[in-house]
């Protein structure tokens, strides 16, 4: 699972994220909703070290990496733990952020073999297994620009998967995608979630929300101002925050 404590993340002046607790169970689905600007998208930056954090940590699975509470001091993690962490989550972005020179094969295969310099042919094998789960088993060797938003985005999905992360992240992973695309990406994460997988998603698609998160929640303004399970925090809002966001994104 994923547990994020005390987050906090400034640019200058502007606080961006003012304490954020978040838990993830593991094999649960959470979905991150809320106004632009509230911070979403430097929750999952912060979570997987892509920015430095200014306090409070993150933990995933054993590894615990940021600010640590611990003989009455504070403990930052070293390099070596934020790589650690890393490794075990994985990033799907909303502009896809596939290698334009390299195939759908070799995108999914790159990580799997330079970084975790695994067998070659255990992990091509492996990819291409993959690439059937999201739908493109004829599309192997195909470069980015050859395929569509939709279908690159699945790739991106099928890369990250093939690091075997502990937990899935998702930047609004449909919101660049022409509306025609975005049930086919939306089916690839309603299976991954039926098997299990551990996934935090921001997104503004409140039915995949509605139909597919355990928990929703909501952020405004750099914190979290509700969160529960999902029918009850979309249908039952607490918050009158959460209620007019609701009523503005349907
Ligand atoms: P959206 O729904 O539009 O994607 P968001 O909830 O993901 O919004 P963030 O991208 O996390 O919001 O941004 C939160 C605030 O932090 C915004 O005011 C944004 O301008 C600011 N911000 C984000 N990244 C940076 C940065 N690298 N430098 C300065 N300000 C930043
Ligand atoms: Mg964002």
């Amino acid at each position: 699972g994923l547990r994020l404590r005390g987050l906090r993340k400034s640019y200058g002046d502007l606080q961006v994220l003012r304490g954020v607790d978040l838990d993830v169970e593991p094999g649960e689905v959470v979905c991150v909703i809320g106004p632009s600007g509230s911070g979403k998208s430097t929750l999952l930056r912060c979570a997987n070290h892509l920015e430095p954090l200014d306090a409070g940590f993150v933990q995933v699975d054993d590894v615990l990496v940021g600010y640590e509470p611990r003989d009455g001091r504070l403990h930052e993690s070293s390099e070596r733990d934020i790589a650690r962490a890393r490794l075990r989550m994985g990033m799907v972005f909303q502009q896809f952020n596939l290698f334009s020179h390299l195939t759908a094969l070799r995108n999914i295969t790159l990580g799997p073999t330079r970084v975790l310099r695994r067998d070659p042919t255990e992990v091509e094998r492996e990819a291409r297994d993959l690439l059937a789960r999201v739908g493109l088993a004829g599309h192997a060797d195909k470069l980015p620009a050859q395929l569509s938003g939709g279908q690159q985005q699945r790739v991106a999905i099928a890369r990250a998967l093939a690091m075997k992360p502990a937990v899935l992240l998702f930047d609004e992973p449909t919101s660049a995608l022409d509306p025609e695309l975005v049930g086919e990406v939306l089916a690839v994460m309603r299976g991954l979630a039926e098997q299990g997988m551990t996934m935090v998603v921001v997104t503004h698609e409140i039915g995949f929300a509605a139909d597919v998160a355990d928990t929703v929640v909501f952020m405004d303004d750099g914190v979290v101002v509700e969160s529960g399970p999902a029918e009850r925090v979309l249908r039952y809002p607490e918050s009158e925050r959460t209620a007019g966001f609701l009523a503005h994104v349907r």
